[in-house]
């Protein structure tokens, strides 16, 4: 879902008196981006790659200034620290901040420039605002009927406002979405050997044969055959912000699309069984970035799904 420029919140901050403020340089608003923490214990890295080690978790809701991205990864300043973080769990968002008067007083006289000799072309009153345009010795330039007015600085409070924005830049919808459903009954990472390999490189979902399996990116199918250890299985590459992805569902009961076939985000692509070597029906699916590299003992081009999905 594309949240484009979807207004989240309005909030203004607390009333001031002008004299707290420095007085900008330049009128105009001024906009940055943060991200937004959407899962709970999400990891920091010191860089963009789960092999990258980890500094810390952090919690759902928090919030940091966004510094770039890196194909999946989002650069954050955390602390004084540049660090990185899934962009599959990080909404960003922009921040404009600008700034307001509230007038203080009744009847208060609006002119045409900074001097009481200069022509009143109307008043404004206790309560009213209005958008704060820059300072004149003692005088407000502020927005007034779509003309630029002044007003006596000691009649009003200047306040900044901060607008948030969803930049639609990281869309709501994540990159990668779960596969199957069903519990995980194998994770991904160091393996005992007792199937043949010391590393697993997918995370097997436990779910009954015939199961509906989803694509998990919309892609293109490389591969879609009933051979070896996998069974019948699937391959489909990916682009996700100009990075590659492959992906692979493995020990299918029935495969439903073919190489060379275009496939959308939680397309239907089969259902889940137990060809190949499997003990009991379940979904082997692995994640690569860029092309396809195995290896019995070592992770190769596999990520971790789950830093993903
Ligand atoms: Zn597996």
């Amino acid at each position: 879902m594309n949240k484009l420029l979807t207004t989240l919140t309005v909030s203004a901050i607390a009333v001031a008196g002008l004299t707290t403020f420095a007085v900008p340089k330049v009128d105009a608003a001024t906009t940055y981006y943060k991200v937004k923490v959407m899962d709970d214990g999400l990891r920091i890295r010191t860089g963009p790659s789960t092999s990258s080690s980890v500094i810390t978790g952090v919690a759902k809701g928090e919030t940091y200034k966004y510094l770039g991205r890196t194909g999946n990864w989002t650069k954050i300043l955390y602390g004084s620290s540049k660090v990185y973080v899934s962009s599959s769990y990080v909404k960003k968002y922009s921040v404009t901040r600008y700034y307001k008067i509230k007038v203080m007083a009744d009847n208060l006289r609006v002119r045409t420039s900074s001097s009481t000799s200069s022509q009143q072309v109307g008043s404004v009153d206790s309560g009213e605002t209005y958008r704060y345009l820059g300072k004149k010795g003692d005088w407000i330039k502020f927005l007034y009927n779509g003309e630029k007015r002044y007003v006596h600085a000691d009649y009003v409070k200047k306040y900044a406002v901060l607008k948030l924005t969803n930049s639609g830049a990281s869309k709501a919808s994540k990159n990668f979405v779960t596969p199957t459903s069903g519990p995980i009954t194998q994770g991904y990472g160091a393996a005992s050997g007792v199937y043949g390999y010391t590393f697993h490189n997918g995370i097997d979902y436990g779910a009954a044969k015939g199961t509906p399996v989803y694509a998990t990116a919309a892609g293109k199918v490389t591969t879609s055959k009933n051979y070896g250890a996998y069974g019948n299985y699937i391959m489909m590459t990916h682009t996700i912000d100009g990075s590659s992805f492959t992906s692979l569902y493995a020990h299918l009961n029935s495969r439903s699309v073919s190489v060379g076939q275009t496939v959308s985000q939680g397309q239907l692509i089969g259902t889940v069984g137990e060809t190949g070597n499997a003990f009991g029906a379940h979904l082997h699916f692995e994640l690569h970035r860029g092309t396809y590299v195995y290896s019995a003992t070592s992770a190769a081009s596999s990520v971790n799904p789950l830093d993903y999905l």
